[in-house]
Formats: structure tokens, sequence, C-alpha cells
């Protein structure tokens, strides 16, 4: 997907953006470092020049490799209901474009990153170095959990793809007391968030959050190798 060829944000696009958290304040966000961060974070440079405009409205928008960015509504929710503190290490399934990797790291996050894709691996990475936005990112199976083991455990575990149920392995990377939020189903999702009160699975707490059904890019097993 091409990418901006200059980081450019306008007064327009500034403007777009505050609008934009407005509208996500009537849709019930009020997490000050949630609509903070998306007021910051210049969501059109995660996207094709040509979305334009359309890159604050609320819709899910395509980013190659036939995935899509969730709509900013989506992004704000999943990012409230993560409760996220500075300094917090959060692990993200589903790097894509890197807007919601750079939305928690403007909220404070240390970000952990996992794109089974590699074309999207690569080209997000590069591009969330060469804004600024200190995420780790790794080229991986997010079923799995981190690659990198000595990352874990994680205060909190954000998926962005739809998956077939809760992985046991994420759950064993989370910290006691910390939040995975994760859409769960095949080709509809509900919102999930689950709070990990002890080690046994019986302390584990689902709670249904969110406004409904979601179709989120499935989560798939294995790294893909080719775009
Ligand atoms: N957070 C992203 C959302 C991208 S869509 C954004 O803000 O743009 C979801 C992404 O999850 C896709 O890039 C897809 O390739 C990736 N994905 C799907 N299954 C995965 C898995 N098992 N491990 C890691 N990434 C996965």
């Amino acid at each position: 997907m091409p990418s901006p060829t200059n980081y450019t944000d306008t007064y327009l696009d500034k403007g777009r953006r505050k609008r934009m958290c407005e509208e996500l304040k009537r849709h019930g966000i009020s997490d000050a470092l949630v609509l903070a961060a998306m007021g910051e974070v210049p969501r059109h440079w995660f996207l094709d020049p040509s979305i334009g405009a359309n890159a604050y409205e609320d819709h899910a928008v395509p980013i190659g490799c036939d995935q899509t960015i969730s709509r900013p509504s989506t992004v704000a929710m999943q990012s409230q209901l993560l409760a996220v503190k500075k300094d917090m290490k959060v692990l993200e399934i589903g790097t894509g474009s890197g807007y919601q990797t750079a939305v928690l790291c403007a909220m404070g996050a240390k970000v952990f990153s996992i794109e089974r894709q590699h074309g999207l691996f690569v080209e997000t990475k590069v591009k969330l170095l060469k804004l600024g936005y200190r995420a780790q990112c790794y080229y991986g199976d997010g079923y799995k959990g981190t690659p990198s083991l000595s990352n874990a455990p994680f205060d909190r575990i954000i998926i962005t793809c739809g998956a077939p149920f809760i992985p046991l392995p994420l759950m064993q990377q989370l910290k006691v007391g910390g939040i995975m939020v994760i859409p769960v189903g095949e080709t509809e999702q509900e919102m999930l968030r689950v709070t990990k009160n002890g080690e046994t699975q019986e302390e584990w707490v689902v709670e249904k959050c969110g406004t409904g059904s979601y179709r989120f890019v499935p989560m798939l097993e294995g790294r893909q190798v080719n775009r």
C-alpha cells in the first residue's frame, strides 16, 4: 500500500481529528488518555493517501494485503476497555497499519506488536520507527504470543483480528490482574474483556462489552510469507 510521501499534518487534518474525537465522545468514549491519543495521532499517516478526508470518518478502511484498519470508534472502544496506564506493557496481536500501535504508544504504553504477514510487518515496522513510535514489532503468529518470552508477562493484551476462541498461550502471557480485550467469533465477533484474577481458568472473568457484533478480519494461524 502506498504510504504518504511526506508526513504532513495540516490544520484541516487537525480539525478533522478534533471532530472525530467529539464524535467518539458521543459514542461513549470518556477515557481522557484514549481521547488525547486519538486526538494526537495523525490517522491519515497510516492510510493510503487516496483515502483523504475519509481517514477521519467512522469507517473501516483497506490497508492492503486484504486487511482493514478498524473504524475509529472500534479502536477507541478497544483502547478504553483495555484501561491502559502509562508505562504498562501491552501486547498487540495484528500490527496491520500500525495505527492502533501508535495510539497505544501515544497513551504512554510500552508496546509489543505481532503481525503474521511479512509484507505488512516490514512496512509498518519501518513506518513506526520513522514516525517516532517506539513499539517493538515482531513477525510471528499471535496465537503463540510473543516470540521473545523475556517480554512476558504483559499488563494488557489487545487482539485486533477476529479470534475463534481465546488463545490459551496469550492468557498465560498475561499478568495476574491483567486485562485482555479480544473480539471472538467466526464471521461476526463479540467484544470480550477478560480479567485474569488468578492463574487458574476459574479465576478468569469474561465480560461481553461493546455494541453488538463486529466484523474483524480473521485471526489466522501461522505466519504468512508472501504478500
Ligand atoms: N491493529 C491494526 C488492525 C489490522 S487488521 C491496525 O490498526 O491497522 C488485523 C491484522 O491482524 C492484519 O494485519 C492481519 O494480518 C493480522 N493477523 C491475523 N491473524 C494474526 C495472527 N495469528 N498473528 C498476528 N497477526 C495476525
